[in-house]
C-alpha cells in the first residue's frame, strides 16, 4: 500500500513529468486546464490528455516581475512555472474565468506566449436557470474548439464514455472518504490531497486503476486507534493546501475527517450524469454545483445585517454529517472571492457555535512554529467541549 501512496506523492512533486512521457510516447495532445471545475471529460472524449496547472512549489523568481504581487499563489506561482519553461510540454491550453485573477493572468498569457490552442471561457457567476443558454454556448464552443484543434469528432458516445470515467473516479474518491469518515487517520488528510490531485495530472485511467488496488487494500486494514478530535478543513478552491500544515494538525490530536478542497471533497462531491444529452449533464451540474465562494449569491448581498451564505451553510452542513468538533479554514492568501466570503462564514460559525481557526499560507507553509501554537491550543478547545 505504502508503494501506492508514494506514486501518488511522486506525481503530485513532479507534477508534469508523466504527461510529458505520455506525449514523448504517443500523439496524444496533452491541454493544460487553469482550475477549477474545468469539464476535464470534454478534452478526455476528444483525445486528449487534461492536465491540471498547479504551477510549483519552487520560490517564484520571475513571476513577480510580470505579475503583481498581491495576486494569489496559483496565479504567480503557475505564471512562474509558465516563464520557467514548465509547461512546454502543452499543446494548448483551456481554463474558466473563475474570478478576476485569472481572467488577467490568461490575458496576459494569450498575449506574451502564445500556444496553438488557447480557449477561454465563461462559466455564468449567478448560477440560475437565466444563464443555462448562454452557458450551453460556451460549452458549444469548446466542443467545437477542440474537434477543430485535434480532428478528432467529440461524439454524445465519446463524451458519454469520458464522464463515466470520471464518475467512476469520483465514486471511488467519495468511498475514501467515507472510510476516513469511518474510521478517522485511516488515510492522512495529505495523502488524501496528493491522490485527488494526482488524477488531474496523469491519464484518468491509470489513476483509476491504481486508486482501486489502493482502496481494495485499505479496506481491509485495521481501523487506527487512539481518540483524535474529528474536525472538518476547507479553503484552497484552486490550489492544493500546504500538505506540511495538514501533517502537523493532524499530528496535534485532530484527524481530518473531510474537507472542501478542490483537489479534496470539492473535486469528487458530485457526478455528472452519464445518460442524456452531455451538454445538458455539464449544465446540470455547475447550475447546481455545490456552493462556491466564486459563484454570485444575490441574497448575500441585498440583505444587509443578515448572515447567508450557501456556502458557510454547506460547510456546516459537512460538520454534523461528519460529526465533527470544529473547522480549520485554510485560507490562501490574495485569494479575494475566499476573503469576501470568508466574513459571512465567519459570521455563521459563530451563529452555529462551531469552533474554527483560520490559517493562512503563501507559497509554501512558511515557518510552522507558529501555526503550530495556534493548532494545539485549538484541538485543546476542541478537547473541552
Ligand atoms: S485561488 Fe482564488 S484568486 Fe486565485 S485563481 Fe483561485 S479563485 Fe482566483
Amino acid at each position: 500500500m505504502e508503494d501506492i501512496l508514494t506514486r501518488f506523492r511522486d506525481y503530485c512533486e513532479k507534477p508534469y513529468e508523466r504527461a510529458a512521457q505520455v506525449k514523448a510516447t504517443s500523439k496524444t495532445k496533452i491541454i493544460g486546464c487553469l482550475p477549477m471545475y474545468f469539464p476535464e471529460e470534454i478534452i478526455h472524449a476528444a483525445g486528449a490528455l487534461p492536465v491540471t496547472l498547479f504551477g510549483s512549489d519552487e520560490p517564484i523568481t520571475l513571476g513577480d516581475g510580470h505579475m503583481m504581487t498581491n495576486a494569489c499563489d496559483q496565479v504567480r506561482s503557475s505564471f512562474d512555472s509558465l516563464l520557467k519553461g514548465k509547461y512546454d510540454f502543452l499543446d494548448g491550453i483551456a481554463a474558466i474565468y473563475v474570478c478576476d485573477q485569472v481572467r488577467f493572468y490568461l490575458e496576459v498569457w494569450q498575449l506574451d506566449h502564445p500556444v496553438d490552442f488557447f480557449h477561454q471561457m465563461w462559466r455564468p457567476y449567478k448560477m440560475d436557470s437565466s444563464t443555462q443558454v448562454f452557458f450551453r454556448s460556451e460549452l458549444e464552443r469548446l466542443i467545437s474548439a477542440l474537434e477543430e484543434f485535434t480532428g478528432t469528432k467529440i461524439t454524445t458516445e465519446a463524451l458519454q464514455a469520458s464522464i463515466r470515467l470520471y464518475n467512476e473516479s469520483r465514486t471511488m474518491m467519495r468511498k475514501l472518504n467515507n472510510l476516513r469518515k469511518d474510521h478517522p487517520g485511516i488515510i492522512s488528510a495529505s495523502d488524501m490531497t496528493h491522490i485527488v490531485a494526482s488524477s488531474m495530472l496523469i491519464p484518468r485511467e491509470e489513476h483509476n486503476e491504481l486508486l482501486g488496488q489502493l482502496l481494495a487494500m485499505l479496506e481491509l486494514k485495521e481501523a487506527p486507534t487512539g481518540k483524535k478530535q474529528r474536525i472538518i478543513a476547507v479553503g484552497h478552491p484552486c490550489s492544493m493546501p500546504e500538505t506540511e500544515v495538514l501533517d502537523m494538525i493532524e499530528a496535534n490530536g485532530m484527524a481530518i475527517v473531510d474537507d472542501d478542497f478542490f483537489t479534496g471533497g470539492r473535486y469528487f462531491s458530485k457526478d455528472v450524469s452519464a445518460s442524456g444529452d452531455p451538454v445538458d449533464a455539464f449544465i446540470d451540474f455547475y447550475v447546481n454545483a455545490i456552493p462556491c465562494t466564486t459563484y454570485h449569491y444575490a441574497d448575500t448581498w441585498i440583505k444587509p445585517g443578515k448572515s447567508y451564505s450557501p456556502y458557510a451553510d454547506y460547510v456546516i452542513d459537512m460538520v454534523k454529517q461528519g460529526q465533527a468538533k470544529g473547522i480549520v479554514v485554510l485560507k490562501e492568501m490574495y485569494c479575494d472571492p475566499y476573503d469576501m466570503e470568508f466574513v459571512m462564514m465567519k459570521n455563521r460559525f459563530e451563529e452555529e457555535g462551531i469552533p474554527y481557526i483560520s490559517i493562512i499560507t503563501e507559497h509554501g507553509p512558511g515557518p510552522l512554529e507558529a501555526i503550530r501554537t495556534r493548532v494545539q491550543a485549538f484541538e485543546e478547545t476542541l478537547r473541552f467541549m
